[in-house]
């Protein structure tokens, strides 16, 4: 099993999972980026967009559906969400502010570039985006799965079951994707942690866990108060405080975790105080550090991650080799 992060932040998300033999079935979990990114970004990783079998969704929110039109239209996927999810998106009307007919492959609500202040375009796009989270496309769905949130199916070489969680979503959910005896747990866009979201966390080779913000700075931070209210209410976003909670109640002592801190907000958030956060309280309840492989997934791509690392590492085979 492979998984790559193709994304990850307010201003766009989707991961890459390849599985079976020679990773025969690809799939995404969101799609949240623009679609020339989001194509060019599988080029990278020597993946034709023809060759996605199917698009999980999480939610219907823009930063991770935004492609879906363009590959709808280009290579026609299956689609996989909870019912409620697909039905917003065949639903509701997208506000199309940026000519994305002539331009398939434009950034839908995008504003104008600064060029002499890229920090400042992009912050202020995630600004926009944050604000407009709530926005779904009016999509044209023909091949779908409907998964209820806390259902399961198989497709291809991956099991994928799904789980919900709290945010203000119609039918948020997280999904444990298993294949080959490997386990990858997805929870991104969750206000707070329940019960059933740490059962499926706990049983991950992987887990890729939104780690949002420092609530500190958001707070002291350039959005509106309403914003931040929605940010920190128990359906908005995981801080990393919440986070680190949330790792230590599923790590396991006698066990190997790597661990993808995600969504990463670019103005409330920073890669070194989301480690350092969930670093500090590993380390204080007795975890080994190098028994946890930390990072952090940055808004451009990301790492890659292959299963066949849980069979060779050194923590468990010194020397990094098995032994025969
Ligand atoms: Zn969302
Ligand atoms: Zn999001």
């Amino acid at each position: 099993m492979r998984v790559i992060s193709l994304g990850s932040g307010s201003s766009g998300n989707a991961l890459l999972i390849e599985a079976g033999p020679s990773g025969r079935t690809r799939l995404l979990v969101d799609a949240g980026l623009p679609c020339r990114t989001l194509i060019n970004r599988l080029h990278l990783v020597g993946v034709s967009p023809a060759q996605i079998l199917a698009v999980l969704l999480t939610h219907e929110h823009d930063d991770h559906t935004l492609a879906l039109p363009n590959l709808l239209k280009r290579y026609d996927p299956l689609v996989i969400a909870d019912p409620a999810t697909l039905a917003a998106l065949a639903k509701s009307p997208h506000q199309n502010n940026n000519g994305a007919d002539a331009d398939p492959c434009s950034v839908r609500n995008q504003p104008l570039p600064r060029p002499e202040d890229q920090t400042f375009s992009s912050q202020r796009h995630e600004l926009q985006l944050a604000d407009s989270e709530r926005k779904a496309a009016n999509l044209p769905l023909r091949r779908t799965l409907a998964l209820p949130a806390g259902s399961s199916c198989v497709l291809g070489d991956v099991e994928i079951i799904s789980f919900p969680v709290p945010h203000d979503a119609v039918a948020p959910c997280g999904y444990l994707l298993c294949a080959g005896g490997c386990r990858v747990c997805v929870v991104v866009d969750s206000g707070s942690v329940t019960l059933t979201m740490l059962e499926a966390m706990r049983q991950a080779d992987l887990l890729i866990l939104e780690a949002n913000h420092d609530r500190e700075r958001l707070l002291r931070g350039p959005y509106t108060y309403a914003l931040k209210m929605r940010i920190l209410s128990p359906t908005g976003h995981l801080s990393n405080e919440q986070a680190a909670q949330a790792i230590l109640q599923t790590w396991r002592a006698d066990g190997l975790r790597w661990i993808w801190l995600a969504h990463l907000s670019q103005i409330n958030n920073t890669p070194h105080l989301a480690l350092s956060c969930v670093q500090r309280q590993l380390v204080e309840a007795g975890a080994t550090l190098q028994q946890v492989h930390l990072a952090t997934l940055p808004r451009a791509m990301g790492p890659i991650w292959d299963s066949t690392r849980l069979w060779h590492d050194e923590y468990w085979w010194p020397g990094g080799k098995l032994s025969h």
